[in-house]
C-alpha cells in the first residue's frame, strides 16, 4: 500500500492548487494558504523529507540552495526591512505537514524569544 502523500506533495504534483511565487527543479515556494505576516512564503524541496531531524549530509546541498532561494524571494518581494525563516520540526514546534518546509515571513516585525 502507497502512503498517503502530504498536501505540500499534492502541491508539487499539481494536484491541489497553489499560487506558486518560485519553482526550479529542486524546490518550489508558494503562499501560505492561512497567512501570518502580510508576506507569507512556504518553500519546499520537491524530494519527500520529512523534516529537519531527517535531512541527512547528502542533502547539505540541497537546504543550501532552499536558503539561496529564499534570499532571492525576500529581494524579489522587497523584504529590505528584514524577515524571518522559520521551520517547525515535530510535535513540540507544531509541525502538521510531514514534508521539510520553510517559512519565510515579512512585512511586519517579529519578536524574540517567539511563542
Ligand atoms: P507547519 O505548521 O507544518 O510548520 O506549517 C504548515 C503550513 O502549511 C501552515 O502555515 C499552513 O497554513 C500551510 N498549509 C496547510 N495546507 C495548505 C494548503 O493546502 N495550501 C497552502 N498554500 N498552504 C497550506
Amino acid at each position: 500500500m502507497t502512503a498517503e502523500k502530504t498536501i505540500f506533495k499534492k502541491i508539487i504534483d499539481r494536484e491541489i492548487p497553489a499560487t506558486i511565487v518560485y519553482e526550479d527543479d529542486r524546490c518550489l515556494a508558494f503562499e501560505d494558504i492561512n497567512p501570518v505576516a502580510p508576506t507569507h512564503v512556504v518553500v519546499i524541496p520537491k524530494k519527500e523529507i520529512v523534516s529537519v531531524d531527517d535531512l541527512s549530509e547528502e542533502d547539505e546541498a540541497l537546504v543550501g540552495h532552499l536558503f539561496v532561494v529564499m534570499r532571492k524571494i525576500a529581494a524579489e518581494l522587497h523584504l529590505e526591512s528584514g524577515y524571518r525563516v522559520v521551520t517547525n520540526c515535530g510535535r513540540d514546534a507544531g509541525q502538521e505537514v510531514m514534508h521539510l518546509h520553510f517559512h519565510l515571513l515579512g512585512g511586519r516585525g517579529f519578536r524574540w524569544p517567539p511563542g
